[in-house]
């Protein structure tokens, strides 16, 4: 379902699907007191940014970021929030030029890439839709579309999230009753991909127990090997690919600031 999984409002704590927010958020009354109560000296202008996983629309985050942060800045925002596995190589496509995390300045491969040390305010403009990458073999493609421009105080964080899809609701594929805590990376795209702690462990002690009655011995190795292979459930677009883990620096679950009263 293309866009329709449901995130909060930063400031007011509604809660509405991607377009639904997107309106919302210049109508938003909470934020507009913030924004107006905001002072100080130095002003600067903010870009705001819908960012969505390419192929599966469940996962989006709706961004602010100062036009003086550069796309290395934004690179290492998306990297923390739903990518960073091993350290890939990322890239963003921009009007047909490739900004890339480590740029092959040679142009060995081709075209040669330009690095990620440009200001947004130079690249950047309303209505733009760029595609980002991350890691060149199991790729993740995102598309980020600037929504919004505007002028307001200046602030020392990068990012601000002023909305995120709340983690989908999924099922223990096995049981069909718990929340999948566990996914199968080599089911990916079956239905058979995800596990709850129990029905996991229960299918680790019937493979060792199969394991034991056929050669006498327990075989360590397979059931180390078996473990491995279930990545744990986790709010991002790359959940079961490579080995990535889920975010460490942002939970899941999105807080907004405030919960509607009433
Ligand atoms: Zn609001
Ligand atoms: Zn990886
Ligand atoms: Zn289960």
């Amino acid at each position: 379902m293309a866009g329709q999984s449901k995130g909060y409002c930063k400031y007011c704590g509604n809660e509405y699907i991607w377009g639904g927010i997107r309106r919302h958020l210049h109508a938003c009354k909470e934020r507009k007191a913030v924004l107006a109560s905001t002072t100080g000296k130095r002003s600067c202008g903010y870009f705001e940014m819908l960012l969505y996983g390419k192929y599966d629309h469940t996962y989006w985050l709706i961004i602010e970021m100062p036009d003086t942060r550069t796309l290395q800045d934004l690179d290492q925002f998306i990297r923390n929030i739903w990518m960073e596995c091993c350290g890939h190589l990322s890239s963003f496509r921009i009007y047909g030029e490739s900004y890339d995390a480590y740029p092959d300045t040679e142009g060995f491969w081709g075209e040669p890439a330009k690095s990620m040390n440009y200001r947004l305010k130079d690249i950047l403009s309303e209505g733009l839709v760029m595609d980002y990458e991350y890691d060149f073999g199991s790729t993740t493609e995102l598309e980020i579309k600037v929504l919004h421009y505007r002028q307001g105080v200046w602030k020392r964080d990068p990012v601000t999230i002023l909305s995120r899809n709340n983690p989908p609701e999924l099922l223990c594929s096995h049981c069909k009753k718990n929340h999948a805590q566990w996914i199968d990376p080599t089911r990916l795209f079956e239905e058979e991909a995800f596990w709850c702690e129990s029905c996991r462990q229960a299918h680790i002690q019937a493979k060792a127990s199969q394991t034991a009655k056929t050669d006498g011995t327990c075989d360590d190795s397979y059931e180390d090997f078996d473990e491995e292979y279930f990545l744990p459930v986790c709010n991002s677009p790359r959940m079961g690919v490579c080995a990535y883990e889920g975010s460490e620096l942002y939970p899941d679950t999105f807080e907004p600031d405030k919960r509607p009263v009433g």
